[in-house]
């Protein structure tokens, strides 16, 4: 096998900047098209870029976003912190500090102050899905569901860019005790020789292609020379194709990562990028198709998953397209996700029965090709949750649901109903159905 060879000159021409260059606080300001924002804007920018984690890129910026569209574009709602993000008693606070002066110190105090009332560890991440071993905390790791485990290798506990929404931006901003990382892969083999019933090892993050390929292969390689019969698959959830395409094409190391994907099929296992993708803007570059085309050559699959967003992409047609576009270019659709309760999330959240509309609208107009996505899901504390859609029994409306993976196995796939609640955001919202005390899962 060799990896797919593309044409390098066509792709610089398109992006003169293919040189990577983080925007953050810092020096967004720099960024040529920002002056299309008012001071005023600016500056909302900064007072909620103090709380949340803020960092786009040069691909993002000049590529995707389209700046006659700014401050709607949805590619820069993703990236750039906008001011109804925070609650406004949250977002006045910030802005007096700032206007203040600026006593680092006190600003630092505040922005803590603010993130702790924002959930920063949802569904138990930090008490329930630890796994140990031989009475030792593997910080590292995840593990709530059977046959996958989450391992979070410390260097790849940043991304290319954040995402406005995203549920791990406790890490991002440095709360202190919020960072997974576990630097000894030999601690993850070990318990995968305990533990035979995981065929599944999901590298995870923030983004593990931010690491060097030399540091992402020294994990990748010592667990493929392990040998270990009941490791089917490994799996790479990534948002590189959608913040840095390069990554598979320029960056210094480019070449070398495929081959290191081309390792892992080559020793018979199964290769899965989960890709992040929320727009499909993400999937008409150039430099997307072609990172697409190589990662392709080398027999990994990659399949595709985004939370539905309000301000993002919570219109069925986006999905629709999005969808379609994903299985012209090889990808398997594989979730919809709800937005977490976490940070920003009621800048963000859909309805539950909104999202199923948004679904299912978009679900009708694609082929069987497209139909292997499910959702929308809630990763919540006893599992995935999907939202099936509404429905009425005996003159009741209700929410029916269904567990997609549970902590409990036998949990999966056992309809249950809600009473319908048009405003219900998240399974904690949602109240049994038919005067049920409790739903079947809770004790
Ligand atoms: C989503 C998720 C997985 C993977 O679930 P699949 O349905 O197999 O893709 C594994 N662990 C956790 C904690 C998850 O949230
Ligand atoms: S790419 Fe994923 S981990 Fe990184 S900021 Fe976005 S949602 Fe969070």
């Amino acid at each position: 096998m060799q990896v797919l060879e593309f044409d390098v000159d066509a792709l610089v021409s398109a992006l003169p900047g293919t040189k990577y260059r983080a925007y953050t606080l810092k020096n967004f300001r720099q960024t040529l098209q920002i002056e299309r924002l008012s001071e005023e804007q600016k500056f909302e920018i900064e007072v909620v870029g103090h709380v949340l984690p803020f960092r786009t890129n040069n691909y993002v910026v000049e590529e995707l976003i389209d700046w006659n569209r700014v401050p709607n574009d949805p590619i820069f709602v993703l990236t750039f912190p906008q001011k109804d993000m925070l609650q406004s008693h949250h977002f006045d606070e910030m802005a007096a500090v700032l206007k203040s002066g600026t006593d680092k110190q006190k600003i630092k105090e505040v922005a803590n102050k603010i993130r702790w009332q924002l959930n920063p560890h949802p569904a138990g991440q930090m008490t329930h899905n630890m796994p140990s071993l031989e009475g030792e905390k593997l910080t590292g790791m995840q593990h709530k569901y059977k046959e996958t485990v989450l391992f979070f290798p410390s260097e790849g506990q940043t991304c290319h860019a954040y995402c406005t929404f995203c549920f791990r931006w406790p890490q991002f901003v440095g709360m202190d005790g919020l960072k997974f990382a576990m630097r000894e892969t030999e601690r993850l083999i070990d318990y995968l020789v305990e533990h035979r019933e995981v065929s599944d090892v999901l590298f995870t993050g923030g983004d593990p292609l931010i690491m060097k390929t030399k540091t992402l292969s020294a994990y990748i390689d010592t667990l493929l020379e392990a040998d270990l019969p009941n490791l089917k698959t490994i799996r790479i959830g990534t948002k590189a194709l959608g913040y840095w395409p390069y990554r598979f094409l320029l960056d210094r190391d480019a070449d070398e990562l495929l081959e290191l994907f081309e390792r892992v099929v080559l020793r018979g296992k199964h290769l899965a990028m989960m890709a992040h993708f929320n727009h499909p803007r993400e999937l008409q570059t150039e430099a997307v198709k072609e990172a697409i085309a190589r990662i392709q050559s080398t027999g990994a699959i990659i399949r595709t998953q985004s939370p539905v967003m309000a301000n993002i992409n919570d219109k069925p047609e986006i999905w629709e397209r999005m969808w379609k576009e994903q299985v012209r270019l090889g990808c398997v659709p594989y979730y919809m996700f709800l937005a977490r309760d976490t940070g920003a999330q009621h800048y963000f959240s859909v309805p539950l029965a909104k999202a199923c509309e948004i679904f299912r609208k978009a679900y009708q107009k694609v082929s069987g090709l497209a139909r292997t996505v499910r959702g929308p899901s809630m990763s919540a504390d006893p599992g995935k949750v999907q939202v099936l859609g509404v429905s009425e029994v005996n003159g009741e409306k209700v929410l029916a649901l269904q567990f997609l993976q549970a902590r409990q196995p036998d949990w999966v796939l056992r309809p249950f109903f809600a009473r319908y609640d048009p405003e219900a955001v998240w399974l904690d919202d949602l109240e049994p159905a038919f005067g049920a005390e409790r739903f079947f899962f809770e004790r």
